[in-house]
């Protein structure tokens, strides 16, 4: 908020109190004049009455013994009272003995005709006692022993009343006046803290108190407004959701101050590369969005996010080294077939994710291929999570079996989790593994696996089948909270009594590269634990890991054994593979062997193990007892043979 918006609501709230309390006084003032008028009124009239009855009392005897002078100089005292303007007195046949007067009007001579020869203005005789607002006539007829003996008449003026009420009004107002300016003297400092508060509340409730840029709750807003703006306009625009990759290394190595500082600029940066009526908010964490006004195109706005990700390409000047971070888009075209706020931004949120999973620092389009995907990855998880709820309902474990390449004979299995979903259907491992992964759902069922696994060996074992070597697959996210993971394996084998070196790990490259990785490899190699590197070749492959980390066997991704031996540059890769392996003293198992001709192959290439659809499908552990039991009637036979 700028020094010019404070000012002006300052001034706006100042000028507001002062007419309230304003307003406030001049309804007190009027109401404390009112009741003012009305005391003072009555007061007057109590006194005017008291008055008539002191000069009447006097009056009786020049009225009886019709004493002209006597009643002339009595009625010459109502001059000295400043609320009486004139009097008179009658006898009691009504014609007047005496009277005195301001010179302005005249009293009439007699009660009963009110006529008179005077040219001056005559007062109006009422038959009692009548005041009007300004004045009136007192009228009070004198007895002696109930006997009328005249009538007096005064001319009451009340404006004395007035000009009391006036000065009273003008003291009010003074004093009034004094205490006004004092009050708003000594409030405008109390005034002024109580806007800058209001504002402060008010940028906390809308603001991003690190960037400075407008909350989540700001963008719905902002966001409703420009859905409403571009249904009217029929302008296009665009919903960004961004999200900031590798921001929490940043927050890790250089600390959350360092952390905020990279925040802000990126801020600072996206909207430096939009344009003025454009918005920007942090949703929060190092989630951002954007809304773009006339956005024209698909083309543009993949222009503009284009533009967007270049400004944060440029390294953060952070201490004591500088940060790196890209950012991953969802863009979304406005208008949409939903209006709603929180569904629009789901779904650039989605589109988003997807730009995450294509490889950070790009961004990505919403569809309704990315929404249907969503819906049914949403759908994988709740399935699952159910699943494993309930013990495992509807997971098993599917055995494959991996053979010696030169004498066939059975080293080994390697153990794959299936699902069959409620309503019958087979899941593959390859669709809700990955919904695993993401939702933090893999360490439970990579916990259920082993376990499975445990249940199975013993089940085996009470059909007579001993297994040499179980190998199970191991997803990186796994091994995201460190060695925990080795030690719940460790405890797992020990309840179920089975060896630690019957099993095998199979871990991805992936995991090998991970931070925090190293830690949790070595806590395998700790507790005794073989490590395979599963899908050989198709990550970084690299030599110096593999001889870090002590691993035990590499597989030999099916992807290179696919057309061999065919393929003359796989089968180069392959020789070469195995070769290293040997001579680094791993062992080499070649997944994916679904032909004599790559077995073949292989053998004489120097593979240890095979593994495939050739030699044995992944099967359930009854299924796998019949496939022992057969292959070893089978090389009985070719003995006694
Ligand atoms: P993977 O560990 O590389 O497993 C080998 C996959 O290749 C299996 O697929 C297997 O059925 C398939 N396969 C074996 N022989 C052949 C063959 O001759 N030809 C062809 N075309 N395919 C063959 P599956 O069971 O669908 O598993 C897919 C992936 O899912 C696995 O790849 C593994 O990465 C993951 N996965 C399976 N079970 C588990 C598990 O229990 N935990 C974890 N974390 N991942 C698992
Ligand atoms: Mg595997
Ligand atoms: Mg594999």
């Amino acid at each position: 908020m700028n020094a010019n918006t404070q000012k002006e609501r300052i001034g706006r709230s100042n000028r507001l109190s002062l007419l309230s309390t304003g307003l406030a006084l001049l309804i007190a003032f009027i109401l404390l004049m009112v009741h003012q008028y009305v005391v003072s009124r009555s007061l007057m009239v109590e006194v005017l009455h008291t008055e008539a009855a002191i000069i009447g009392a006097n009056s009786t005897a020049a009225l009886v013994f019709n004493d002209t002078k006597a009643a002339q100089e009595i009625i010459g005292t109502v001059r000295l009272s400043p609320r009486i303007t004139g009097g008179a007195l009658y006898r009691a046949d009504g014609n007047q003995l005496a009277s005195a007067s301001d010179g302005r009007w005249n009293f009439p001579s007699s009660l009963m005709s009110a006529g008179d020869q005077d040219a001056q203005k005559l007062i109006e005789v009422p038959n009692s006692t009548a005041y009007g607002i300004f004045g009136g006539v007192l009228r009070q007829d004198i007895h002696v022993e109930d006997a009328k003996v005249g009538t007096l008449l005064l001319h009451v003026s009340f404006s004395s009343l007035y000009w009391r009420m006036l000065e009273y009004a003008l003291g009010v107002l003074g004093i009034a006046t004094v205490a006004l300016t004092l009050a708003y003297r000594l409030t405008s400092g109390l005034r002024r803290r109580m806007v800058r508060a209001e504002e402060k509340l008010e940028q906390l409730a809308f603001y991003d108190p690190v960037t400075g840029l407008p909350n989540r709750r700001l963008f719905e807003r902002e966001l409703r407004l420009a859905v409403a703006r571009v249904a009217r306009e029929r302008v296009g625009a665009a919903l960004l959701f961004i999200d900031v990759d590798d921001f929490k290394k940043v927050n890790d190595a250089l600390g959350h101050a360092a952390g905020d500082q990279v925040l802000k600029m990126i801020g600072e940066r996206m909207t430096a590369a939009l344009r003025s009526g454009d918005v920007v908010a942090r949703l929060g964490g190092d989630e951002f969005a954007a809304i773009l006004f006339g956005i024209g195109d698909a083309e543009n706005a993949a222009r503009v996010a284009g533009l967007m990700i270049e400004s944060i390409a440029m390294p953060f000047p952070t201490q004591p080294t500088s940060s790196h971070v890209g950012l991953s888009m969802g863009v979304l075209l406005l208008p949409a077939d939903d209006n709603d706020p929180a569904v629009l931004l789901r779904r650039a949120d989605m589109a988003m994710y997807v730009a995450k999973t294509h490889g950070k620092n790009s961004f990505h389009f919403f569809s309704e291929a990315i929404d249907a995907r969503v819906r049914s990855d949403l759908a994988l998880e709740a399935g699952l999570r159910q699943a494993l709820q309930e013990g495992g309902r509807g997971l098993w474990m599917a055995y494959q079996p991996q053979l010696c390449a030169q004498t066939r004979q059975l080293v080994g299995v390697e153990a794959l989790v299936r699902w069959q979903r409620e309503d019958g259907r087979q899941t593959s491992p390859g669709e809700f593994i990955p919904v695993a992964e993401q939702t933090g759902l893999i360490t439970e069922l990579g916990d259920w696996v082993l376990n499975q696994v445990c249940r199975d060996l013993a089940t085996l074992r009470a059909s007579g089948v001993e297994l040499p070597k179980v190998s199970v697959n191991v997803s990186p996210r796994q091994l995201l909270r460190g060695s925990s993971v080795v030690e719940r394996f460790c405890a797992t084998l020990d309840r179920f009594g089975e060896p630690v070196n019957r099993f095998e790990f199979e871990l991805t490259e992936s995991a090998l590269m991970e931070e925090g990785g190293s830690v949790v490899l070595d806590a395998f190699h700790a507790a005794g634990l073989s490590i395979s590197i599963d899908d050989f070749g198709t990550g970084y492959s690299s030599l110096g890991y593999l001889k870090r980390f002590r691993v035990n066997e590499i597989k030999i991704d099916q992807s290179f054994v696919r057309d061999l031996p065919m393929g003359s540059e796989n089968a180069a890769i392959v020789t070469a593979v195995i070769q290293m392996s040997r001579a680094l003293n791993l062992k080499v198992v070649a997944e994916g062997v679904e032909t004599e001709a790559q077995a073949e192959f292989l053998r004489t290439c120097g593979c240890h193990i095979l593994q495939g659809f050739l030699l044995g499908r992944p099967m359930p552990p009854a299924a796998l007892v019949a496939y022992i039991n057969e292959r070893q009637s089978v090389a009985m036979h070719q003995d006694i043979a």
